[in-house]
């Protein structure tokens, strides 16, 4: 009974779900619409395939055997994590405890699902999240008063010209791109890098450095370091502008 949504799907989901049988309907069902899936039975394992897989949206099963859904997107959040999040639950006052934690694209369905319902629900989460992202199309990446130029090789931060070697560039455009998003050194190291380097992750951290002495020389600082995980381009969290693109 799979559904076919109007167009194939495209993207990466993580599906949370304890119960065997629904997580292998929903992993195969995705599947066959043409995402790519992953899966985890605990919040645990949920947490740590996050930061290996890197959704683009997370299915969460709300009682899940050890932390429960909202806990472990908490845990996202504070993270610094914005990957939004369909629950997936059978509680009725869901819904504010989705106010809680929304990063924007939060949702649910409750159990039990359709799975046409379930592929709607993905897809309108998706769009609504890919329209929100920056476009590139002219060549310009901007965040706060940092803005670089691809087609120009030019970057400008305050106003001020800053000189940058090729992968310095490269490595600013990749974290411009996914401004106030977290990355992690391996998804650094295979957009920045690609596959003809086959050091480790140790290189990204030096280059975040040469960066850092050039970007950061302004105030206030960009590149902010996520413990554990990796980096992120955005304001600091006090910043009067945080919240904003
Ligand atoms: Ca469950």
């Amino acid at each position: 009974m799979a559904a076919q949504p109007a167009a194939p799907g495209t993207g990466r989901l993580l599906v949370v779900e304890d119960e065997p049988s629904i997580r292998i309907l929903l992993e195969s069902t995705l599947r066959l619409s043409g995402y790519e899936v992953s899966s985890s039975a605990t919040g645990h394992a949920a947490l740590a395939e996050v930061e290996r897989f890197a959704p683009e949206l997370v299915l969460m099963d709300v009682m899940l055997p050890d932390l429960d859904g909202f806990e472990v997107t908490r845990r996202l959040r504070t993270a610094g994590l914005r990957t939004p999040v369909l629950f997936l639950t059978a509680r009725t006052e869901v819904g504010d405890r989705i106010a809680g934690l929304s990063a924007g694209g939060d949702d649910y369905v409750a159990k039990p699902f359709s799975i046409e319902e379930v592929l709607l629900r993905i897809e309108a989460i998706l769009r609504r999240t890919r329209a929100a992202q920056p476009r590139d199309d002219t060549g310009i990446l901007r965040y706060a008063d940092l803005e670089l130029d691809r087609d120009a090789h030019d970057v400008v931060r305050a106003g001020h010209h800053v000189d940058l070697s090729p992968t310095e560039f490269n490595l600013l455009a990749y974290l411009l791109a996914n401004a106030t998003r977290v990355l992690s050194r391996q998804q650094i190291l295979d957009q920045v890098w690609r596959y003809d380097f086959a050091g480790d992750a140790r290189i990204v951290e030096t280059y975040v450095k040469y960066l850092r002495r050039k970007i950061d020389r302004f105030d206030p600082p960009l590149i902010h370091t996520v413990r554990g995980i990796g980096y992120s381009l955005r304001l600091p969290r006090d910043h009067p502008r945080a919240g904003e693109r």
